[in-house]
C-alpha cells in the first residue's frame, strides 16, 4: 500500500468542557493536521493524487469551517452562549469535546469521507498536533 501524507495548518480557539486542569479556559492553539490517503492503484502520472487535490478539498474544509475560528463542543452552552454575543464569530459545534483525539477522528471519519468522494482516495490515518509535544492519531 502506498500512502501520500498532506500537512495543513490551522489556528483556532477550543476548550476542553470537564477538563481538571488549565484546558477548561477558552484559549487557542495553531495545529497541524497530517492526513494520511492512500487509493487501490495509483493514476497514470503515478500518483495516489495530486497533493493540491488533498489541499485544496481538505485544507479548504478546514479553512471555511475551524481556521480562526472557535470550536465547541455542542453541548457547551456556557461558550456557544458567550460567542453568540458577538457578531460575525466562527463557531463549529463539534458533537463532542474539541480534544485533539475528537478532532483527528471528526477528520478521519466525517470530513474525509466526504470531501475526497469520488476521487478514489480514501483516508487511512489523521494525525493532529495540538502544541509541538502533544498530538493525537486515529487510524481507520
Ligand atoms: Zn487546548
Amino acid at each position: 500500500m502506498t500512502t501520500v501524507v498532506r500537512r495543513v495548518g490551522f489556528s483556532a480557539g477550543h476548550r476542553v468542557w470537564g477538563h481538571e486542569h488549565e484546558c477548561s479556559n477558552v484559549h487557542g492553539h495553531n495545529y497541524e493536521v497530517y492526513f494520511h490517503a492512500t487509493a487501490e492503484h495509483l493514476d497514470d502520472v503515478g500518483r495516489v493524487i495530486d497533493f493540491r487535490i488533498l489541499k485544496q478539498r481538505l485544507g479548504g474544509w478546514i479553512e471555511r469551517h475551524w481556521d480562526h475560528g472557535f470550536i465547541c463542543h455542542e453541548a457547551d452552552a456556557e461558550v456557544r452562549d458567550a460567542l453568540a454575543t458577538i457578531a460575525g464569530q466562527k463557531l463549529f459545534l463539534l458533537p463532542g469535546n474539541p480534544t485533539a483525539e475528537n478532532l483527528a477522528s471528526y477528520l478521519l471519519r466525517e470530513v474525509g469521507p466526504r470531501e475526497l468522494a469520488g476521487t478514489g482516495v480514501r483516508l487511512v490515518r489523521v494525525v493532529l498536533w495540538e502544541t509541538p509535544n502533544c498530538f493525537a492519531e486515529v487510524s481507520l
